[in-house]
C-alpha cells in the first residue's frame, strides 16, 4: 500500500488522519493576554497536590517549565512517570509521542495528559506504520527480511514502537543507540539494522560508532517506488537509515561551524547526534540532550560553546551558566514549533479542567499497541551497560 503524504495542516486546526500529533485543542483557552496566567497555573497545581505530576521536556518554554516536578529527555521524563504511581494525573509538557510513552510505562489507572494534541513530531511523523509495513514487505521481496532487527527511536510513534516489538526489534535513544546496534547485529547471522526515523542518529552511529562505512548505509525514501533503492541495493546494506529528520537539528550546517571557528578560535563545538553527518564530523562533543546540559555543567568558567540542539534549552543553559560564553549553532531563530504549542494557557486550561474534575487531550495507547511497544522498550532496558537516556 501506498501512502500520499499531506502537507503539514496549520498547527492545531483541522484533522490530519496521518499524523503522529493530534489535531486541536478542544477548550476555551484562556487570553494568552490575562495577566493572572501564572498565579491561575499554581494556584490550580496547589489544588490538585500529589493527584498530579508535571513532566517537563528540556526543549519546552521556560513559562511552562517553572511548573515541572521533573525536567528531563522523553525517556527519563516516562520513567519517572512510572515510578510516581500515586500520581492520579500526569500532565506532559513535551509532545505526542513523549506522552504516549509515558502512557505505556504507567499503570493502567493513571492518565496522561498532552496540553495541547497538537503537540506533535514532524520526525516521527516521517515514519508511518503503513510505510513501514509497505518497506517490511519490500524487503521480504528482496529475500532479506529474515535477517533485518528493526531498530526505532524513541522519537516515534508507539504504533511503531509496536511493529518493532512485533518483529523482533527493539527502541533505543540517542544514549544507547550505540548499545542497541551492537545488539542488534548480533542477534542474527549476517544481521541487517532497519533503522528509523532519523537517517541522522542512525548514520553517525553506524559510522562513528560502529565503524561501518558510508557505503554500508542505504537510505529508504517511504516517497519513492520501492524507496528509491533496488533489491541489489537493499541486499548489499548493512543498515537502512528511514529518510526522516529532526527539523530542529537538521538545520545546523558545517559552514556556520566554519565561521564560528573563525571568530573564536577556543570554541568548542557540541552538538546532537540528530544532526547531520557533515556537522557531527566537524564537532567536538556529540550526545544527547542529558550529555550536554552535563558537559557544559562541567565546563571550565570562561569557556566558549557553540550549541546544536534546540533553542529554548540553548538559551536555558545561557542564562544558567552566566560564566560561559553560550551561542546557539544557527544563524537564525528556531524553536522546535510543536514543543512550543505547550505554552501557558494550554497548561492553565489543562490543570484547571483537572481541578474540575474533567479530564482533557488524555493520551491512550490501545492495549495492544501497548503490548507490543512495551516488548521493544523492554528489549532496549534489558540491555547491560548503557544508560536509556535521550
Ligand atoms: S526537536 Fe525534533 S525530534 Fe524533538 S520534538 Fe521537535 S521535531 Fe521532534
Amino acid at each position: 500500500m501506498t501512502t500520499v503524504d499531506l502537507p503539514l495542516l496549520p498547527l492545531g486546526l483541522g484533522r490530519d488522519p496521518f499524523s503522529e500529533r493530534g489535531v486541536e485543542c478542544p477548550g476555551d483557552l484562556p487570553p494568552t493576554s490575562d495577566p493572572n496566567l501564572v498565579e491561575r497555573a499554581r494556584a490550580a497545581k496547589e489544588a490538585l497536590g500529589d493527584r498530579v505530576f508535571v513532566l517537563g521536556h528540556h526543549y519546552q518554554r521556560d513559562e511552562v517549565i517553572q511548573f515541572a516536578d521533573v525536567t528531563g529527555d522523553s525517556f527519563k521524563l516516562a520513567r519517572e512517570a512510572a515510578a510516581r504511581p500515586e500520581a492520579e494525573y500526569i500532565v506532559f509538557c513535551g509532545v505526542h509521542f513523549m506522552a504516549e510513552s509515558a502512557d505505556i510505562l504507567t499503570a493502567p489507572e493513571q492518565k496522561v495528559i498532552l496540553p495541547d494534541l497538537a503537540a506533535g513530531c514532524s520526525m516521527a511523523d516521517m515514519a508511518k506504520l503503513a510505510q513501514v509495513e509497505d518497506a517490511w514487505d519490500a524487503l521480504a521481496d528482496a529475500a532479506v527480511a529474515e535477517s533485518v532487527v528493526p531498530v526505532t527511536y524513541m522519537n516515534s510513534s508507539a504504533d511503531i514502537k509496536a511493529f518493532c516489538g512485533r518483529h523482533g526489534g527493539v527502541v533505543c535513544t540517542s544514549s544507547n543507540a550505540e548499545t542497541v546496534m551492537n545488539w542488534a547485529f548480533a542477534e542474527k547471522p549476517d544481521a541487517k539494522v532497519l533503522f528509523f526515523p532519523d537517517q541522522h542518529l542512525g548514520r553517525n552511529t553506524a559510522v562513528l560508532k560502529l565503524g561501518l562505512r558510508l557505503e554500508d548505509c542505504v537510505v529508504w525514501d517511504p516517497h519513492q517506488p520501492h524507496g528509491g533503492i533496488t533489491a541489489d541495493e537493499l541486499r548489499a546494506a548493512k543498515v537502512i537509515l528511514w529518510k526522516g529528520h529532526c527539523s530542529v537539528h537538521g538545520r545546523f550546517s558545517a559552514d556556520v561551524i566554519t565561521d564560528l571557528r573563525a571568530k573564536f578560535p577556543d570554541i568548542k563545538i557540541l552538538v546532537h547526534p540528530e544532526c547531520t553527518h557533515d556537522v557531527v564530523l566537524q564537532a567536538d562533543l556529540i550526545g544527547s540532550t542529558e550529555f550536554i546540559i552535563a558537559t557544559i555543567e562541567n565546563a571550565e568558567p570562561g569557556s566558549t560553546w557553540a550549541i546544536g540542539t534546540e533553542l529554548n534549552l540553548v538559551q536555558r543553559l545561557a542564562r544558567n551558566h552566566p560564566d560561559k560564553h553560550i551561542v546557539f549553532l544557527d544563524r537564525n531563530v528556531c524553536y522546535c514549533a510543536t514543543m512550543n504549542r505547550i505554552d501557558l494557557p494550554h497548561f492553565v486550561w489543562a490543570m484547571e479542567s483537572l481541578v474540575k474534575g474533567q479530564v482533557v487531550n488524555q493520551i491512550q495507547v490501545d492495549p495492544e499497541t501497548e503490548k507490543y511497544a512495551k516488548l521493544a522498550l523492554q528489549r532496549m532496558l534489558d540491555l547491560p551497560g548503557k544508560t536509556h537516556r535521550d
